[in-house]
């Protein structure tokens, strides 16, 4: 396909290029994105991701957490283009990740710079500010403890209502601000303000090269080379032509 052609040739020739991702690349390592026909949204309601709703309802947010989101999250591994895109960090051709996800799959890949705007499912902490705690010492059968003053657990990623952590959002900002190339892989480009990231990037001349197998909201605005793939075969592709030329 000629885009791979192009997009490979523009990568290898960067300075400094920035990878955007969404939900969709996780999606060939087995979880759902949000939206679309097997969608999160379709199992649960929206609702249990406000912070409001969590606190408020915490026993039952946990429930519904625990009965779908962890058994799927904790035992997905990274797929080829997680690894691919680690591979191509390693050999400079791209310099960071700013992720979407929660699922900790880009640094399990090997991923070195990795901005997670929406935190990291793994990390658990007490709101009472007694300790943090790794996901994989729980069974999640019922709601994570803390084990010193016995409240239940919150999950270490963004709910709706909440902020987004300082450190990655100005790593993000910083890299938007500076990359001539953004990769972006399978976002809708509607979550803000993750969705600001591509566009900063874009305003600051950058090119934007996206791999979703749909159009998304920034194909038909602010995409430059569009390929219409999934994750895995787009970058096993693109990797082979960046090594090729
Ligand atoms: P989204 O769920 O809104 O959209 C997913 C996008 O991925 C769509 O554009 C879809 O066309 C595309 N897609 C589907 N399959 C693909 C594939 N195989 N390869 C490439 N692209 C594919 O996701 P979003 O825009 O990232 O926003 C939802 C928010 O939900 C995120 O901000 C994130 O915090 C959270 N989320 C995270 C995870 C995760 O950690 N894996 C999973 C679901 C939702």
């Amino acid at each position: 396909m000629k885009e791979i052609v192009r997009a490979a040739n523009i990568l290898k020739s960067s300075k400094y290029a920035a990878v955007f991702t969404g939900a969709g690349i996780s999606v060939e390592s087995g979880i759902p994105p949000f939206r679309g026909a097997n969608g999160v949204w379709s199992k649960y309601e929206e609702k249990l991701f406000e912070l409001n709703y969590f606190l408020e309802h915490t026993r039952q947010a946990w429930q519904m957490l625990c009965d779908g989101f962890y058994e799927t999250t904790l035992k997905a591994k990274p797929n080829a283009a997680h690894i691919i895109l680690a591979r191509l960090e390693a050999l400079g051709i791209i310099k960071c990740v700013i992720t979407q996800n929660i699922d900790n799959l880009h640094t399990a890949a090997g991923g070195k710079t990795v901005y997670e705007l929406h935190g990291n499912a793994f990390r658990l902490y007490c709101l009472n500010g007694c300790a943090s705690y790794s996901a994989n010492s729980f069974d999640f059968k019922s709601p994570p403890i803390c084990e010193y003053c016995k409240s239940i657990l919150k999950p270490d990623f963004v709910f709706f209502g909440e902020n987004l952590p300082p450190k990655a959002f100005e790593g993000a900002q910083r890299a938007s601000e500076i990359c001539d190339v953004m990769l972006v892989i399978g976002s809708t480009g509607t979550v803000y303000p993750a969705a600001s990231f591509p566009r900063l990037a874009k305003q600051n001349q950058a090119i934007i090269i996206e791999i979703n197998p749909e159009i998304s909201a920034f194909t038909n605005s602010i995409t430059d080379i569009f390929i219409p793939m999934k994750a895995v075969a787009a970058l096993e592709s693109l990797e082979t032509a960046i090594l090729s030329c």
